[in-house]
């Protein structure tokens, strides 16, 4: 389980985010707020890329910042601007990935293939990116957020610019995933929270606003 207790995020004097308490235990939590309110402020201080100003954020009763480098381990992180490797094949990529990991290479070659079936792409595994189209990239973004089994995976907006077949497609493989680890996931998308999230997360005012199933809120959305 995951949890923050009473968070609070300032950037010089400017709050970001206040007294955020939050428990995160397995399914998809559906992150939605507007712009600024602090979302990518939340995944970045989850990835140890960033810390609480005040508060602290605690894994199976552990604070984040003491597991260090055994907690980065078990996380996924698929940024918002996945930068790929235009000229390089899924595989290849991944491959790549698993080296800046420090994975075995056995192992890197074994999950490589593995996660390339699993995301659907096994036909162009070998096929330069370069004539991608957005949701096959962000299938390959998946994979190599996969790559070390995280426990927790953060997906930060997704589901943006995919067509319609490709976000039913995403969000199918999404829900596949979130069967034994938490998916943490940013998302303007209503349609997103609606088919997959078993929790809605919202923030208003840097404070948080709800915490519920998509069922109760639809109200608010
Ligand atoms: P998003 O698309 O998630 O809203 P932004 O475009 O607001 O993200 O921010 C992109 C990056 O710039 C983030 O890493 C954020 O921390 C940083 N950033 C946003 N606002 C400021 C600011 N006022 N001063 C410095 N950095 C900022
Ligand atoms: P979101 O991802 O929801 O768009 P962010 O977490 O990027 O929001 O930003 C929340 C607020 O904090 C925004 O007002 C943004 O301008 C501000 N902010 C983000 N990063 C920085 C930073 N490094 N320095 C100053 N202000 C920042």
């Amino acid at each position: 389980m995951l949890s923050l207790n009473h968070v609070t995020k300032k950037y010089g004097n400017f709050t970001a985010l206040e007294d955020i308490s939050l428990e995160f235990s397995g399914g998809v939590y559906a992150l939605l707020a507007p712009n600024g309110a602090g979302k990518t402020t939340l995944i970045k201080m989850l990835a140890t890329l960033i810390f609480p100003t005040e508060g602290e954020i605690l894994w199976n009763g552990d604070e984040i910042v003491a597991l260090d480098a055994s907690y980065r381990d078990i996380i996924g992180y698929l940024p918002q601007d996945f930068g790929y490797y235009k000229n390089h094949s899924p595989r290849e990529f991944l491959m790549y990935m698993s080296a800046v990991k420090c994975m075995d290479r056995e192992r890197a070659k074994r999950k490589t293939d593995e996660l390339i079936e699993l995301v659907g792409l096994s036909e162009v595994r070998d096929k330069k990116m370069r004539k991608f189209s957005g949701g096959m990239i962000q299938r390959v973004g998946i994979a190599q957020a996969m790559l070390n089994d995280p426990k927790i995976l953060i997906l930060d907006e997704p589901t943006a610019g995919l067509d319609p077949k490709e976000r039913v497609r995403f969000r199918n493989l999404i829900s596949s995933l979130s069967k034994d680890r938490i998916v943490l996931l940013s998302t303007h998308i209503v349609s997103d929270i609606e088919t997959i999230a078993s929790r809605v997360v919202m923030f208003k005012n840097r404070r948080l606003f709800a915490n519920d199933s998509p069922a109760s809120i639809c109200g608010t959305l």
